[in-house]
């Protein structure tokens, strides 16, 4: 069974040799606008690449606004700073994540509380936080969202589109909007994606993305924050050092951060960004493709929400068990393939095992059997 997958992916990746999960592909303008920085020595933090690309994802997610920065953590801690979430509030988030989105909820001085995820999104479950909340949680006189336990406010919720794969928005939106909680979605891997016919990233009061070298398209490393405009403006004064707008004196105003994207990696931002629609079908036809392939195996394939377009970033599988998850992982590296399992929880590593979590059923169900799959896009 591993090895007629191993033969699709090989087919598929037309080689012999050994087959990375996401590499990056530069077959367009990339080369030319990367010079062309250089020779207009516009290579640092200003320059028209950094506008042209805001623009451009602004244009392509239907955000009113986006505002690049250096990375996609960065674009998350200032995103949570920018809903108010300061040292001592809690933030809610799911277990099953990559370690960035937990790591830009501590610096801001607060603490994830972990609830679990529902098994066909593979993100944060309404339900589970629904009970979460009546469990643990109250609202006070100002309508704030209080943990019972010690009355820090829950200031904000941080779910992640686990792999490009929508989690179900409608239902956060309306537990959150129950409970005076503001959604910052963390959209870094489902650049592409859309919850009924919406860009992921554009239905919490703050969306974030990132293009590091193993995402969909990337800028060497780059993020970028999705808010409408009076957020957006907030953003670029934070990301650039709250100087204030002046042609040669320094005031800055307050604490800032020098989050800035540099022109020349939204130079090559900009060239990726021309190849995105394309990348996206073969993508897409990929999935369908191993899905085909798996059909008829006891590999559960997964696929898209309903009523969500998936841009499939990283191929995943569900094994029987976690034996067979190993067994998968090794026999297909051993044969020049990579895949990989699940990250592991969030609250297992050291920095967050004192954070509090809710009942993690669904979450450890899935460290114990998902495995990406290869889901680059091909070279030219
Ligand atoms: C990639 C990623 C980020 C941001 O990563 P950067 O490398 O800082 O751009 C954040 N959250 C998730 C879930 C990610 O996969």
């Amino acid at each position: 069974m591993f090895h007629s997958l191993i033969d699709f992916v090989r087919e598929h990746y037309r080689t012999d040799d050994f087959v990375p999960l996401h590499a990056p592909v530069f077959s367009g303008n990339e080369k030319a606008y990367v010079v062309d920085t250089i020779e207009s020595t516009f290579v640092s933090s200003v320059g028209a690449y950094v506008d042209r690309f805001e623009n451009e994802i602004a244009a392509y997610t239907g955000s009113p606004k986006a505002v690049a920065t250096v990375n996609g953590t960065a674009a998350l801690h200032v995103a949570l700073r920018l809903v108010g979430v300061a040292p001592g509030d809690y933030v809610i988030t799911q277990p099953l994540t990559f370690v960035a989105t937990c790591n830009s909820i501590s610096y801001c001085g607060a603490t994830p509380i972990f609830v679990d995820v529902d098994r066909h999104t593979l993100g944060l479950s309404p339900k589970a936080l629904s009970q979460w909340l009546e469990s643990f949680a109250y609202l006070d006189e100002e309508g704030r969202c209080r943990r019972c336990e010690d009355d820090g406010i829950i200031r904000a919720c941080l779910p992640m589109h686990t792999f490009g794969h929508p989690v179900d928005l409608d239902g956060l939106v309306k537990v959150c909007g129950e409970w005076g909680i503001a959604i910052v979605e963390d959209a870094a891997e489902s650049l592409g994606s859309t919850y009924k016919g919406r860009h992921t990233g554009t239905l919490g009061t703050l969306g974030t993305l990132s293009f590091n070298g193993n995402k969909v398209i990337t800028t060497g490393g780059g993020g970028m924050i999705l808010a409408g405009e009076r957020m957006a403006q907030r953003a670029k004064h934070l990301t650039t050092t709250a100087k204030r707008a002046h042609s040669y004196e320094y005031v800055h105003d307050e604490l800032g951060y020098n989050y800035r994207l540099p022109n020349i990696n939204a130079a090559l931002g900009c060239a990726q960004l021309e190849r995105l629609e394309a990348y996206l079908s073969e993508k897409r036809q990929l999935a369908a493709d191993y899905q085909a392939c798996l059909s008829g195996s006891d590999l559960t394939f997964v696929v898209e929400p309903e009523g969500c377009r998936s841009n499939y970033w990283l191929n995943a599988v569900i094994c029987g068990d976690s034996k067979q998850r190993d067994e998968l992982i090794k026999v297909t590296n051993d044969n020049g393939v990579m895949t990989r399992p699940i990250w592991q929880l969030m609250n297992r590593l050291p920095m967050y095992q004192q954070a509090p979590s809710g009942e993690l059923e669904n979450a450890v169900w899935l460290e114990e059997r998902v495995v990406n799959l290869p889901s680059g896009v091909r070279p030219a």
